[in-house]
């Protein structure tokens, strides 16, 4: 079976994309599990930007078509932030526990009806055409004012999902990836894929 690079060695991310793209004829790979210790500087200032940034440096480093995505938390009280900080968010090194606390402590006084956000998630996908091909999806929500729920990864206990009376961290797994912004991203993805990798596409 052909081998596919996922971009990413966030332990959330690979157990999300190893469900959604299990139907597909590809060995899904990690750069850890091929020794790749290529550090890609995010230097974009979009979700695009990042997730191209990703996928092209580690297809060029690998040899192998590669899916990268570049994701995070837009809270419209805060202008768009953390954006693409969404890792970065409470400083290098923190935990997700530490930037749910950041958030909130920044939402503290921002009331229920202006706590709207959004989930993003860019996945680029470089090494399989001419060009770094693009998917995108996105997953409305509300932060919530405490964290709930001990599924998913990131700041998906605070976010909430008001039609379904639940956080994200509350949802299966299944659950989950089936409304989230990785989904939806992914499935575009998967239906690109299913067509086959020919071209050098970097
Ligand atoms: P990056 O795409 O590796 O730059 O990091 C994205 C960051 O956004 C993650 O470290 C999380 O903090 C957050 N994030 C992205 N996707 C999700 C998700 O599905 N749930 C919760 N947090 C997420």
């Amino acid at each position: 079976m052909p081998k596919l690079l996922l971009g990413t060695d966030n332990r959330g991310k690979v157990a999300e994309y190893r469900a959604l793209l299990k139907n597909l004829p590809y060995e899904l790979v990690t750069p850890a599990e091929l020794g790749l210790k290529k550090e890609v500087s995010e230097s974009g200032r979009t979700f695009k930007e990042n997730a191209t940034l990703k996928a092209v440096a580690l297809a060029t480093e690998s040899g192998l078509p590669t899916l990268a995505d570049d994701s995070g938390l837009e809270v419209e009280a805060l202008g768009g932030e953390p954006g693409v900080f969404s890792a970065r968010y409470a400083g290098e090194g923190a935990s997700d526990g530490e930037r749910i606390r950041y958030l909130l402590k920044r939402l503290e006084s921002v009331p229920r009806e202006k706590r709207r956000a959004r989930f993003c998630c860019v996945i680029a996908l470089a090494g399989c055409g001419e060009k770094p091909e693009l998917f995108s999806g996105e997953c409305r929500g509300i932060i919530a004012f405490e964290p709930k729920g001990t599924g998913g990864f990131g700041y998906d206990p605070v976010f909430y999902l008001p039609e379904l009376g639940k956080t994200m961290a509350e949802l299966t797994f299944a659950g989950k990836n089936r409304i989230s912004h990785r989904g939806k991203a992914a499935r575009k993805a998967a239906r690109r894929l299913g067509t086959g990798c020919g071209g050098s596409g970097r």
